[in-house]
């Protein structure tokens, strides 16, 4: 089939995968909507710098990242704090986005990977049951096998016929949408909390982060349902009253962007295609967080990619990524999907409850909120999840709320650990629909 790769969308996964590729000597091209030098937020972004070697990206400068400090945890009536403890070796790294990006696309660029910007991809181009090629602002553009990295609503996976078994668009219930901006410094209190994530906070579900920096103050707000700017101004009015270093004034970002939170997609292949990032739904369930993800997913797409010696480039040769990423990460995570929709099912007061009666723990929080490597969860104090809940149910006030949980997580283990090894079209797309639905 030959080698030539095109990569959908300049996405974190996207980038590196490509770089790997193109230094193995593929003909990689990167179509990408915006302009030359416009990628990334303003803002800051957090992430385990060990994925960045896993996918043979050398680290940013020195002066360029710092380490992210461990954050506090609290309920709505901010009480309660629980405090994470990241051992030192596992901390991660807090970057520009925008540095990010230019570290990453520099990487890319010396490993040969080409870039078009300005160039909006519209949709996959189907020959039978294969993903050929990617219609385009610029035109049709055809490969021997297109990866898509064109983020949570990506046209390339949307517009996949779904007998391929693909899933398509997803609804809002399965995305946080999230308002981020830094606010100016009112004052010069000292804070023991640095970096502050209130769970429901004014009783909204969702989770807000306000964390004080040198010069300003991060703010992120994150719900389940769609919000507006009043929303917003009554949040940051109610943080003010517990957090005096918080202004009112946006210095920097004041934006509403969506991140999936969910399980991965069971079947992120078909023949001519791979998504990748979170167009393939890779960040982590409770937090959000996918750069680390979609590096380690770049490495394991990219030699599985080399090892089709043949050039295939089929759904049955690409599903090796699809297991192997399950393996190290997809399945591990899937559990936390399900932490996740038990927490929306609680009121506020149920989440005060959690925290004024240790039900969750510093242990619990560190692994759950910051795992740099599902396989570091035990290092992180982690250990026993359907303890938890079992833990959990013990209570007789959350009996009733969380009765269903302990069900739904080990159906979710069980049906993750079926994942057919090969790829038999009427197998696969048979166990997908018992693993998504496990998840409903
Ligand atoms: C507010 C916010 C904060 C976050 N904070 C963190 C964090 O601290 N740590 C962390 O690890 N993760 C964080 N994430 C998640 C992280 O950004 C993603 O998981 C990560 O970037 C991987 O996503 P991606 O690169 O696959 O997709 P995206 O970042 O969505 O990138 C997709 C790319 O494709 C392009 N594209 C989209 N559609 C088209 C199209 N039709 N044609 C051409 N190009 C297209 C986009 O312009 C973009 O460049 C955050 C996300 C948000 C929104």
């Amino acid at each position: 089939m030959g080698k030539k790769i095109i990569v959908a969308g300049l996405g974190h996964g996207g980038i590196a995968v490509a770089a790997i590729l193109a230094k193995a000597g593929y003909d990689v091209t990167v179509y990408e909507q915006k302009s030359e030098g416009t990628l990334g937020y303003d803002w800051t972004d957090i992430f385990d710098p060990k994925s960045l070697a896993v996918a043979g990206i050398p680290m940013p400068p020195e002066d360029k990242y710092k380490i992210k400090e461990d954050m506090s945890f609290c309920g709505p009536c901010g009480n309660n704090m629980l405090k994470q403890h990241i051992p030192e070796a596992m901390k991660e790294i807090k970057m520009e986005r925008k540095d990010i990006y230019a570290h990453l696309i520099n990487h890319g660029l010396s490993c040969g990977v080409k870039i078009v910007y300005d160039c909006e991809v519209y949709g996959p181009i189907m020959a039978g049951d294969r993903v050929v090629g990617i219609k385009t602002a610029k035109g049709d553009f055809y490969g021997s096998m297109i990866i898509d990295a064109c983020g949570c609503n990506s046209p390339v996976r949307c517009n996949l016929p779904r007998c391929l078994g693909v899933e398509g668009a997803i609804d809002n219930s399965q995305k946080i949408l999230i308002y981020r901006a830094f606010y100016n410094k009112a004052s010069d209190e000292p804070t023991d909390d640095v970096f502050k994530i209130i769970l429901y906070a004014g009783g909204k579900p969702g989770i807000n982060w306000v964390a004080a920096e040198e010069d300003y103050t991060d703010v992120l707000i994150g719900r389940f349902k769609e919000f507006d700017m009043a929303d917003v101004e009554a949040t940051i009015k109610n943080l003010m009253k517990k957090n005096p270093r918080l202004g009112s004034e946006v210095v920097r970002g004041g934006q509403f962007v969506e991140i999936p939170i969910r399980h991965t997609l069971s079947v992120p292949v078909a023949d001519g295609y791979a998504a990748i990032g979170d167009s393939a739904f890779m960040p982590i369930p409770l937090v959000g967080s996918g750069m680390a993800n979609a590096f380690r997913a770049s490495r394991i797409l990219a030699d599985t990619i080399i090892a089709d010696t043949e050039e295939k480039y089929t759904a049955e040769t690409l599903w090796d990524y699809a297991v192997k990423y399950h393996k190290e990460l997809g399945a591990g995570l899937a559990t936390l999907e399900c932490v996740r929709s038990t927490l929306l099912q609680l009121k506020p007061q149920d989440v005060e409850f959690i925290f004024e009666n240790d039900i969750i723990n510093d242990d619990d929080l560190t692994a759950f909120t910051s795992i740099a490597d599902v396989k570091e969860l035990e290092a992180l104090g982690f250990k026993d999840i359907m303890g938890k809940v079992k833990r959990a149910l013990r209570n007789k006030y959350l009996i009733g709320k969380l009765c269903g949980a302990g069900v739904n997580m080990a159906k979710i283990m069980y049906f993750a650990g079926k994942m057919p090894e090969k790829w038999d079209k009427e197998k696969v797309l048979a166990w997908a629909k018992k693993y998504d639905k496990a998840f409903k």
